[in-house]
């Protein structure tokens, strides 16, 4: 079951009509709609009372559940598959210390004026009369012509006001592939140090989306040029300037990661291992030296990079379980280049498997984006490298099936078999057999394992 947009529209309309109220669809999807992409993510602008316009559309529709911000004057429904937010028509006036303004209802003309770009100050009229005419009061469908970011007033004061504009201009540009117009663009400089006043959740909320755009890294290099990096990642800027081993690489390793976290964007539309991307290399500038025959050195960077990764996503916010598997991926991040080697073991594949379990194909496909170098010829080199490698792991894995490696044997059965009380011996003697395996002195089976505890059991149990 489905509605169509015109249908959903003209209901919205009639009840706004019976409340003797105006309304107008604005924001991003008249934006997009004249961008030639329909969103299901509706804002309508109520000019009257947006929570007795509620009880009404809930009435009327038939809906479910909506959720009420009577503060702020706006609510929140489902319909069908569309996502509708309603705002009342208002002005806003705001103090110094805080994002959150002082409101007051207002006329339509009012409200487009507060809000941030004029691209976002389309709004889109659904009356039977005059439906899906566009009202453009501060030249929005000229700058998406010329794919500007603009603030209607005064940039500075803008961004003044709510300094999380200064990130969705950004992100704005960083999506739609827009540039930002100049004296916006130094009014975010201007005014960056207002960002402190944003909390992190938002401030993150806004780099995710800049992380899941199609080419991050533009987004990266207007964050460092308006200092923003430097106040949201300074470890990311301490990245420039540092400069790679000349044979492999030529650039510095800020631009390097940006190179690498648009050859994953390419690839993947997964969050974490974007960010994996972006702090692939973030221990370098700690852990760079001088070496007089090979040049600079990064020796153990993926091990402070594993301990700065933590750091940084716990500051910003991010999920344990998105914290962990950035930490393994970037503690990892060395060891498939290190399986090249014609000589390499099986124990050696077989212990990066059982490291990275599932994270394995995303762990490779790193590596993989990690190759910028400009030289085809070694991209090539490097690229048949690693089409060894993953060779060498499926036939490892095709024959002792080491991917989500559960002991063949549990704790449990090491108690019955032994007569042994729970404790720490049981847990040696499950790394014992785990070593057994992963060496490769033992097959990754039941019985096999049995025996070889039976025939260590003396030692074992000394
Ligand atoms: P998208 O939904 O794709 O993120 P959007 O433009 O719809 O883009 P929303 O955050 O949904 O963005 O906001 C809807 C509209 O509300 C915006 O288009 C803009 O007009 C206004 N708006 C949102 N946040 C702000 C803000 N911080 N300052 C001023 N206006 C804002
Ligand atoms: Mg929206």
């Amino acid at each position: 079951m489905s509605v169509s947009i015109d249908e959903l529209f003209s209901k919205i309309y009639q009840t706004a009509g019976n409340c003797g109220y105006q309304i107008y669809v604005v924001g991003g999807y008249v934006r997009d709609k004249l961008l030639g992409k329909e969103v299901k993510d509706i804002d309508f602008v109520v000019v009257g009372d947006a929570m007795v316009f509620a009880d009404r559309l809930k009435k009327d529709l038939h809906l479910k559940r909506i959720i009420r911000y009577p503060r702020f004057g706006t609510f929140m429904a489902c319909y069908y598959n569309y996502k509708l937010e309603f705002v009342n028509a208002r002005e806003e006036s705001y103090q110094q210390d805080s994002r959150k303004p002082v409101t007051k209802q207002a006329d339509l003309l009012a409200d487009l004026s507060r809000r941030d770009f004029t691209i976002n100050t389309l709004a889109m009229e659904i009356s039977p009369e005059k439906y899906g005419r566009i009202i453009d009061v501060y030249n929005g469908k000229k700058d998406l012509k010329k794919k500007i970011i603009r603030t209607p007033l005064e940039p500075v004061h803008t961004f003044s006001d709510d300094p999380l504009r200064m990130l969705r201009a950004i992100r704005f540009a960083t999506r739609l592939n827009f540039s930002i117009e100049k004296s916006t663009y130094d009014s975010i400089f201007e005014t960056r140090d207002r960002l402190k006043i944003i909390s992190q959740e938002r401030i993150t909320d806004e780099l995710t989306k800049i992380i899941m755009s199609p080419k991050p890294s533009r987004g990266f290099i207007m964050l460092d040029e308006t200092g923003l990096l430097d106040i949201i990642l300074p470890e990311m800027t301490a990245m420039k300037g540092i400069e790679q081993r000349k044979q492999y690489h030529h650039k510095d390793v800020f631009y390097h990661t940006l190179e690498v976290l648009d050859n994953v964007a390419q690839k993947s539309g997964s969050l974490k291992l974007r960010l994996a991307a972006l702090f692939h290399d973030i221990g370098k500038p700690r852990t760079k030296r001088f070496d007089e025959e090979i040049g600079w050195t990064f020796h153990g960077h993926e091990v402070v990079g594993y301990r700065m990764a933590g750091a940084i996503l716990k500051r910003l916010k991010f999920s344990t379980e998105i914290i962990k598997y950035v930490q393994k991926i970037v503690g990892l991040h060395l060891r498939p280049m290190a399986l090249v080697n014609e000589e390499v073991t099986d124990s050696a594949v077989r212990r990066l498997i059982f490291q990275a379990g599932n994270d394995l194909d995303d762990l490779i496909l790193l590596c993989r984006a990690d190759i910028t170098s400009k030289n085809i010829n070694r991209v090539k080199k490097f690229i048949k490298n690693y089409d060894n490698v993953v060779k060498k792991i499926h036939n490892v894995e095709e024959r002792d099936r080491i991917r989500n490696f559960q002991p063949p044997v549990d704790g449990l059965e090491i108690m019955k078999l032994f007569n042994l009380k729970e404790g720490p011996l049981i847990g040696k003697i499950k790394k014992y057999l785990e070593e057994a395996i992963l060496n490769g002195n033992v097959p990754n089976d039941h019985d096999a394992c049995i025996s070889l505890l039976q025939e260590q059991k003396e030692q074992l149990l000394m």
